[in-house]
């Protein structure tokens, strides 16, 4: 039975066998895995990529619910995290001021939004997040908690709408993007912005080591988008794209930028060669995952309007 996209329905492609870190960990809570081995599927129509089978969402929820607060950074670095480009793309995009976090962690990013924004110029920042610790810390930065997940919110209530709702980090968390990107659709006011942060499958480097990427070697990263899966979104939600910037997740020296470049190209050729016929580094390449490459540009950060 061929497996059919999660977003579009269509058929869907083999790309290769997925190798977790080890040991499993789901933002820090341990998981276990063991039973089950994990393709990377691609989308003939949408591109999306995959996970199959893809954890079950209450299963990653309760891992995130228990996650301690010390798993984010308090005060995470400015700079380093690009909060300077996330709040830019926001105040330059935004019709008004009330903005929804969505999975805000301890509220860091509002809480620099907040700081870094003139005093007549205020923002009123809401925030859903699954984590009792990260949301209690967010509560304290003047945060207002409204749940967990968007089932927490009804689209009812004229409360429930924003001129800006944000996810960083999380699309690729979904089990089911089309019921997450119709959701935040319906909390969107008038003329309102959803703006995301996830990893883009276009990326060179990503293209190079496939579906052994650092990026999805983390189990609780389940779906992979680019620019047309995107598009694709945007035109069933009756959304425009009207901005759409490639970047890397966190800023980093230029030593480490080469570094990390130097070590994944030579791993990824490496990998695309089957280990030059050496069976012990095939072996390795095979079961290992290959070094981190946080410098890489293999982010999106991508702005959706309502039209209506
Ligand atoms: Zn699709």
């Amino acid at each position: 039975m061929p497996k059919t996209c999660p977003i579009c329905d269509h058929d869907s492609l083999p790309i290769g066998p997925i190798v977790h870190e080890n040991p499993t960990k789901v933002a820090g809570v341990p998981i276990d895995l063991s039973d089950s081995t994990f393709t990377m599927m691609r989308c003939s129509h949408c591109a999306l990529q995959f996970k199959d089978p893809l954890i079950s969402m209450d299963l990653l929820v309760e891992c995130y619910s228990k996650s301690s607060t010390d798993q984010w950074e308090h005060s995470p670095s400015p700079r380093k995290r690009r909060f300077d480009d996330l709040a830019k793309c926001i105040t330059t995009n935004a019709s008004g001021k009330r903005i929804l976090d969505v999975g805000c962690s301890n509220g860091a990013l509002l809480d620099y939004l907040t700081s870094s924004s003139s005093s007549n110029d205020q923002w009123e920042c809401f925030g859903l997040e699954p984590s009792e610790a990260a949301a209690a810390t967010a509560t304290e930065r003047r945060v207002t908690i409204l749940g967990a997940l968007f089932d927490d919110l009804d689209t009812n209530n004229p409360e429930h709408r924003f001129d800006v709702i944000i996810a960083i980090d999380v699309l690729e968390h979904l089990v089911d993007p089309n019921a997450f990107m119709k959701q935040a659709a319906n909390h969107l006011s008038p003329n309102g912005i959803f703006i995301a942060l996830t990893g883009d499958t276009d990326a060179w480097g990503w293209r190079l080591q496939k579906q052994r990427y650092w990026y999805c070697n983390l189990p609780e990263h389940l779906v992979f988008y680019s620019r047309p899966t995107i598009e694709f979104l945007a035109q069933q939600l009756d959304l425009d794209l009207i901005g759409y910037t490639k970047m890397s997740h966190t800023r980093s020296k230029i030593s480490r930028t080469v570094r990390d470049y130097v070590r994944n190209t030579i791993w990824g050729l490496s990998w695309r060669a089957k280990g030059f016929g050496i069976p012990p580094l095939r072996k390795m390449l095979d079961s290992n995952t290959p070094p981190g490459w946080l410098p890489n540009k293999d982010h999106m950060l991508f702005v959706l309007k309502a039209t209506k």
